[in-house]
């Protein structure tokens, strides 16, 4: 071959690997929620390709897969999910599309929290406490670097700053919670979803409109309302919260009935879209202590 042909075939071969899309050799990763999709983005920057299947506002008790998701898993490298029995839809998922993907439970490490009342069911809601998603971003660091050691040092870099962002969160949840009187820190939610929240900055939980850490479950029952009424009354409590991600119209109605206001919705599953008050786990914490403080007086 002359030199000058050898010449050509090297400039196109850089012009092909020119043309390549940058991304093609990308991790491909699942985020099951947006939460746990934003300490991927975190923890990541763009050195994956994110799919997340439960979108900004999505309910992810209620999932219903799409077909979708189906081909995202089946060529995905790795899959992070939140455990603790959030996902129940996930198995069969991964099971029919034939993915070969490494999945991660980032809620590992976790204590979880145990409902006294029914020992069988776990807690899912992990993520309403700072310092537990100080865990998610830790194992979800560990589980890139290995599958991607490569990119080791920016992981490890990334997680560290985001770490540093939570710890900051942590520490300004607890200054600024210490601002609400501890006799008015009594929560009202559509669904049970701020109990590791509770327990991690001191507040107690009266009960939920849908009395579950689910939305799932069965719409109140008659007796359930009304001793939710009565529970309201008797604890003086001055607000329900709604959540974005679940139905409004019960909370409305019962907080009608108890002759107490509808604070504005929670971020509590997921985050809010791009541009919203929560379109990040960061915001989303900030912006529900901000309305605690407004509406618990
Ligand atoms: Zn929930």
């Amino acid at each position: 071959m002359s030199n000058f042909r050898r010449a050509g075939i090297l400039a196109l071969s850089i012009i092909i690997l020119g043309i390549t899309p940058a991304h093609a050799d990308k991790i491909k990763a699942i985020a099951t929620i947006s939460i746990i999709g934003d300490v991927v983005k975190n923890v990541a920057g763009d050195a994956v390709n994110l799919v997340v299947l439960v979108g900004p506002n999505g309910d992810a008790h209620e999932y219903e897969p799409i077909p979708a998701d189906s081909v995202n898993i089946a060529q995905a490298d790795i899959i992070f999910e939140n455990g603790l029995h959030l996902e129940h839809w996930l198995d069969k998922l991964y099971l029919a599309s034939g993915s070969k993907a490494k999945r991660i439970v980032v809620s590992q490490g976790v204590t979880p929290r145990i409902f006294e009342d029914n020992p069988q069911e776990t807690d899912p809601h992990a993520w309403q406490d700072v310092t537990n998603v100080i865990l998610y971003t830790q194992n979800v660091r560990d589980a890139l670097i290995a599958i991607d050691p490569a990119n080791k040092d920016k992981y490890t870099a990334n997680a560290s700053d985001y770490i540093q962002k939570l710890q900051s969160l942590d520490a300004w949840v607890k200054a600024q919670v210490a601002l609400i009187p501890v006799d008015k820190r009594k929560l009202v939610t559509n669904h049970d979803a701020l109990g590791y929240f509770a327990r991690r900055y001191g507040f107690k939980i009266i009960g939920a409109v849908i009395p579950s850490a689910t939305t799932e479950a069965a719409d109140p029952s008659a007796k359930e309302t009304a001793d939710l009424l009565n529970i309201i009354k008797s604890n003086g409590v001055h607000a329900i919260f709604s959540e974005n991600m679940a139905n409004p119209k019960l909370a409305q109605t019962l907080s009608q009935e108890a002759g107490v206001q509808v604070g504005p919705e929670l971020y509590t599953d997921a985050l809010g879209p791009v541009g919203s008050e929560g379109e990040t786990y960061l915001k989303m914490i900030k912006y529900n202590v901000g309305v605690f403080q407004k509406y618990l007086k």
